[in-house]
């Protein structure tokens, strides 16, 4: 090519460019180079070093250690960012190439260097990583007082719940009772709701370090939630239908709330969507080894069916085939989503086929730990998770009829409502209690009494309910007596909250309302003595 063309097109590309001998003198350069240090000419720059333009001292030891190395090793070195300061005194962010440069023989003779302006650019990334940073600020800050919220309207609307749960045993005239259940009703409603909208967030939070694992009866977990939806498929006249394999073991080791909810949000849509017809939840054994069972759980409904097109769509927060304002069946669009973050975490996947106008099948496999024998008498006796008499059946005159063993129980609450509540539920539970409205009094009452068991809520006023349990753990340590289970009851939904406190001692931590059957599986998990009963 003509050396005056190719002059002419070094000079107009977009970038500087600059070429040295193996003693780091400059033999030429673009204009761009040039100009950018008061030079009209490219050739006034030829026998002129890196000493000679306007760099600080430290930044041309940099440049030329670059160069050197680029020289003696032969290597190229590519695509870098490197600070360059200006004769007016402000700093460039450049982006660098430099190559070694070979004569005909293969014999290194100089660098060619070629570098961009990017400091625009830096600075508009700089810009959208501090808006990120802002944004996920903010987001922060609206998580907090969204779970801020939660506790403070959970607190009176679950002393709400409770104080109607009493008085609708308390009162003996029938129309108060209805009155009291309506009440209930409406708290629970308005729960779930709250509830919704809290799950969202926790399941977008929600990662494998936030499970809790704990041993149950499989089948009383199915047996709860078909006896909780089981109303609701009567009222549309459904047929609902579980069938369970007989080669699934009675025990199981998940997070079974997060089970319980995977299946609820299933098995509510397929009533939801189903007008007529069944619904049929099948539990199968895939076979494999004896330490996991795996289990296929699908849930199929004779419902509307979803369009092909919105198949993959439905797992997305907020997605309704229906617009609910189009729609009469109410609801957010958060269910799946919810299902589906919850099943990444329990190393499940969910799959879906679906015809429209004939009906709908969800359905996943987990690998579930296991174990061959709870030791416990008294879950064998109580038939814990047997589907003739679940958890939610466990009458309290069980512990009640034998004289020899009340749990005595401390409660640690501050919120006179809730306290009464949970006074109301232990008394009910055949449990023994003493209360106390902070956890200085708490500590008091154990100097000099000896608890089963104790329920603190965790937001108490001065000492809270962490430390209150770091300090009964301690104090377990000097004395060398038994760890007494604690249990944290908090009004809050995430699980950040729940980690803290199980670092400090607690064994669990329960969402507010605690309720009778709560109670009762934590006497049964929780208190070996309740052998007695046998
Ligand atoms: P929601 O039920 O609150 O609308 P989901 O996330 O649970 O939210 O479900 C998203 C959408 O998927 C629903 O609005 C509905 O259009 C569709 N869908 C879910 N389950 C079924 C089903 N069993 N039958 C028909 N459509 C369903």
């Amino acid at each position: 090519m003509d050396k005056l063309i190719l002059d002419s097109l070094i000079d107009h590309l977009p970038h500087a460019i600059f070429w040295k001998n193996t003693s780091l003198v400059f033999c030429g350069c673009n204009r761009q180079f040039a100009q950018q240090f008061g030079y009209s000419n490219s050739e006034d720059l030829i026998g002129k070093s890196d000493y000679d333009l306007p760099f600080p001292k430290d930044l041309v030891e940099v440049y030329r250690a670059d160069d050197i190395a680029i020289i003696s090793s032969g290597m190229a070195k590519l695509n870098y960012e490197e600070s360059q300061i200006q004769p007016d005194g402000t700093e460039k962010i450049v982006l660098v190439s430099k190559m070694p440069y070979f004569n005909d023989e293969r014999e290194i003779i100089g660098i060619v260097g070629i570098y961009t302006d990017i400091t625009l650019r830096k600075e508009q990334e700089f810009q959208l990583k501090q808006a990120k940073e802002a944004a996920e600020q903010a987001n922060q800050i609206k998580e907090e007082f969204i779970a801020n919220m939660s506790h403070d309207i959970r607190t009176p609307l679950t002393g709400i719940i409770g104080m109607a749960q009493i008085l609708e045993q308390e009162v003996r005239q029938k129309d108060e009772k209805l009155h009291a259940y309506w009440i209930k009703e409406s708290g629970e409603r308005l729960l779930d709701l709250l509830n919704e909208v809290l799950d969202i967030i926790v399941a977008d939070n929600f990662s494998e370090d936030n499970l809790n694992e704990e041993v149950f009866a499989i089948r009383g977990l199915i047996e709860e939630l078909v006896q909780l939806q089981q109303p609701l498929a009567k009222l549309k006249n459904l047929d609902l239908q579980v069938t369970i394999d007989e080669a699934i073991p009675e025990y199981i080791i998940t997070d079974r709330i997060k089970l319980n909810r995977i299946l609820l949000n299933l098995l509510s849509n397929s009533i939801k969507f189903t007008d007529s017809g069944s619904i049929v939840i099948k539990l199968i054994k895939i076979p494999g080894n004896d330490t996991n069972v795996e289990i296929e759980f699908s849930i199929a409904d004779t419902g509307i069916g979803i369009p092909e097109a919105s198949l993959t769509q439905i797992f997305e927060r907020f997605f309704r085939v229906i617009p609910s304002y189009k729609g009469n069946s109410r609801g957010y669009g958060v269910g799946l989503h919810v299902v589906k973050k919850y099943l990444d975490a329990l190393k499940g996947e969910i799959s879906v086929t679906s015809k429209q106008g004939v009906g709908t099948t969800f359905s996943f496999c987990l690998s579930l730990r296991t174990v061959r024998k709870i030791t416990s008498k008294l879950m064998a006796k109580t038939k814990l998770g047997n589907a003739e008499e679940s958890v939610t059946h466990l009458d309290s005159s069980k512990f009640e009829n034998n004289d020899e063993f009340h749990p005595y129980v401390l409660l640690v609450e501050d919120n006179h409502i809730a306290l009464h509540m949970a006074e109301a539920i232990t008394t009910q539970a055949g449990c023994r209690f003493s209360s106390a409205k902070s956890g200085e009094q708490a500590k008091e009452l154990l100097k000099t009494k000896t608890f089963d068991l104790i329920i603190t809520d965790i937001g108490l006023p001065g000492i809270s309910g962490n430390e209150l349990s770091q300090f009964i753990r301690e104090r377990e340590k000097i004395n060398g007596t038994t760890k007494i289970p604690i249990i944290g009851l908090t009004a809050h939904a995430l699980d950040k909250a729940e980690r803290i406190c199980l670092e400090s001692g607690m064994d669990k931590v329960l969402v507010k309302p605690i309720n009778l059957t709560a109670i009762q599986e934590l006497l049964i998990n929780y208190l070996p003595s309740a052998n007695k009963f046998s």
